[in-house]
């Protein structure tokens, strides 16, 4: 099942996303299927003028995401690979949807993509085990967790290297089938090919980051995890469009304008 949040214009509705003969529809639903039981309308929308995709979840409470979680990554980044998970967040302001602008800030003048898997969680988790991370999780969406590198290097604290508005980039829709295990992560800048690795490298996986993760925070059902970016990460500028897909879910892509 794909789950959308999408808008007519008015307040953002959700619905299951259907393809038939190369075409999008939306059935409609009524209520938030984060939240509460929903049901169809008996609606139908084709994807187009006049229905856009809208960010598939404006987490409540966080966006927590992990650093370096694949060797390539944190070896091009001059680093070590951590010996536990490296845990920064990202606030819900900073969330945006399919073909939101990315808007640079005006304290960077280096920002880069990083395309991740993002993890969408279902219900109330504490203190998980990895063998029942499964059930807390809700589906997966695409993430695209924006950086400005200049002042990751200067701040010390990562807070507004990675938490400026429209650092977060997600969707376009919560796939709630997905395997998450071995998909490939992928990113193209102008369409040229930048992020090419697989989920399968990530060094914690996804049970054992829910798991951790829910030991030092309570996860609401809506919040989000960003499971860390494969090598290739590199320079955005304003004028670029900059792609990020997860295999077998979806592309995820936004323009990148600059704020002066
Ligand atoms: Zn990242």
């Amino acid at each position: 099942m794909r789950i959308a949040r999408f808008t007519t214009g008015d307040d953002p509705r959700y619905g299951l996303v259907q393809e038939e003969a190369g075409t999008t529809y939306l059935a409609v639903l009524n209520g938030d299927p984060l939240y509460m039981p929903v049901a169809p309308t008996g609606e139908r929308l084709e994807l187009g003028d006049g229905v856009r995709l809208l960010a598939p979840v404006i987490p409540r409470s966080k966006i927590v995401a992990v650093g370096k979680n694949y060797a390539a990554h944190a070896e091009e980044m001059g680093g070590e690979v951590p010996s536990r998970p490296l845990v920064f967040f990202k606030p819900n302001t900073s969330v945006v949807g399919p073909d939101d602008p990315i808007v640079l800030p005006g304290f960077t003048r280096e920002a880069s993509y990083e395309a991740e898997l993002a993890v969408v969680i279902g219900r109330l988790a504490k203190d998980v085990s990895p063998q029942a991370a499964a059930s807390y999780i809700l589906g997966y969406t695409v993430a695209n967790d924006v950086t400005a590198r200049d002042a990751q290097r200067t701040d010390g604290q990562w807070a507004r290297a990675k938490g400026f508005d429209s650092a977060c980039p997600l969707g376009p829709w919560i796939d709630t089938d997905l395997d998450p295990e071995d998909v490939a992560v992928r990113s193209r800048v102008n369409g040229e090919l930048r992020q090419d690795g697989r989920t399968r490298d990530m060094v914690f996986d996804i049970p054992y980051l829910v798991s951790y993760i829910s030991e030092a925070f309570t996860l609401l059902p809506g919040d989000v995890i960003l499971t860390g970016t494969p090598a290739g990460v590199g320079a955005i500028e304003a004028g670029d469009r900059v792609e990020c897909e997860v295999e077998g879910l979806g592309v995820l892509s936004n323009p990148v304008v600059r704020r002066d």
